[in-house]
């Protein structure tokens, strides 16, 4: 976000304090500032350990209850998660999120048309619905592939662990991974053949 944008921003929050009766003090304006500079929804915890650099005096419960207070002004938006700490946003355009069970990062998207998809019958009847927000979870690629990759090494490591418990040497199993199903099986014999329980090799 450019420099003038932000600064727009933190005209409207400066206002918008006002008229909701909050004392606009140096620590609120600076959790602000980081939080609408922020795209990545951070927690109150990130949030803390950003702005510690800046001041040092600054504690933990200071965010917690900004945070709180700012969110139930309208100030800021809290999202709730599947992880014990809940996110924070400042929402600039209205959009819905998508979160990584595996990485927790939460991503926005946006759905227009979400409020004319209708809802079930118990819901129309049970009183007037005003908002609409929608959380989508699952695993994103970057995690998919880290866990293929991840399966795919322990998986080599428990074959090594095997060759290593029959008695192969690490050097013949690293061929064999490279050389293939023909060289396996030349390996094998070579393998039982210093095995002094094998017959001997003809
Ligand atoms: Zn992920
Ligand atoms: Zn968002």
């Amino acid at each position: 976000m450019s420099r003038d944008k932000l600064q727009e921003h933190l005209c409207d929050f400066e206002t918008a304090c006002r008229r909701a009766g909050l004392k606009l003090t140096h620590q609120r304006l600076e959790i602000y500032r980081e939080l609408a500079a922020s795209t990545d929804h951070p927690s109150a915890e990130l949030l803390h350990r950003r702005l510690i650099k800046k001041i040092p005096m600054l504690s933990m419960d200071t965010v917690y209850r900004t945070l709180g207070t700012l969110s139930q002004h309208g100030l800021i938006h809290k999202i709730e998660t599947i992880e014990s700490q809940a996110r924070f946003e400042v929402i600039y355009e209205r959009h819905q999120h998508l979160i990584c069970r595996q990485c927790r990062q939460v991503i926005d998207f946006q759905w227009p048309s979400i409020d004319e998809v209708s809802l079930p019958d118990e819901l129309m009847h049970w009183g007037k619905i005003d908002s609409r927000n929608v959380v989508i979870y699952g695993i994103c690629n970057n995690c998919n592939l880290l866990k293929t990759n991840n399966n795919m090494e322990i998986s080599n490591d428990r074959d090594k662990k095997n060759w290593q418990i029959s008695g192969a040497p690490v050097a013949d199993y690293q061929n064999v991974m490279t050389a293939g199903p023909g060289f396996c099986a030349q390996k094998t014999m070579r393998r039982s053949s210093n095995d002094p329980s094998s017959p001997p090799l003809s």
